[in-house]
């Protein structure tokens, strides 16, 4: 894939972590805040996408790899084109999202973390449940594997902060100054 700058390149901030470990609360605050800014801002959404754009792909290292790689592809498209891209998917493999990140002259990784403690109480979509009971094969953290980066740009312990703390965490990774009193 070549994803040379054409002028003003955007900058893909990509979201991983767990289901329910906070990134479409995060990426969703964040959007407002960039569009406060100015910023052309577009979310890629894991779920999203796999409703559109990789509709019928499934829950295999393979599929899940192909959807990564899938929204790793049209983040490219829409950052050569200025505009900030959120990319909030569970991306479980880390040989994948390193291969698609490398692919972008400006990004960030961010690790959306909270234990399996955590996100099997807050049972965001009354999954893990489930999942823990063997109703649903395949389901990250408990029946699939989920491999955390090593080294990303920002460590958000969602079960330690705020969802304001991360946010300012976000903008200011993002080189964004808040205003006094926001
Ligand atoms: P994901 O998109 O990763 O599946 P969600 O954002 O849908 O997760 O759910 C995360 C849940 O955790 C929400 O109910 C949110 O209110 C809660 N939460 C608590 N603290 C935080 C935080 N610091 N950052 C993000 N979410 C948080």
């Amino acid at each position: 894939m070549n994803l040379h700058s054409r002028g003003q390149e955007g900058q893909v901030v990509w979201f991983t972590g767990l289901s329910g470990a906070g990134k479409t609360t995060l990426v969703s605050a964040l959007e407002g805040k960039l569009l406060e800014e100015g910023r052309k801002v577009q979310i890629l959404d894991g779920d999203l996408v796999r409703e559109n754009l990789s509709k019928g792909l499934g829950f295999s290292k393979e599929d899940r790899d192909t959807n990564v790689r899938r929204i790793g592809f049209v983040a490219g498209l829409l950052a050569q084109h200025g505009v900030t891209v959120l990319v909030s998917a569970i991306s479980p493999y880390r040989d994948t999202r390193d291969e698609v990140l490398a692919g972008y002259p400006r990004k960030l990784e961010v690790f959306v973390d909270a234990s399996l403690e955590t996100v099997t109480r807050r049972d965001v979509k009354g999954l893990y449940l489930k999942a823990i009971a063997g109703e649903i094969a395949h389901f990250t953290g408990v029946s699939d594997p989920y491999e955390a980066p090593l080294s990303p740009d920002l460590h958000l312990r969602t079960d330690r902060s705020s969802v304001s703390e991360c946010v300012s965490k976000l903008l200011g990774a993002l080189g964004v100054r808040e205003a006094v009193g926001a």
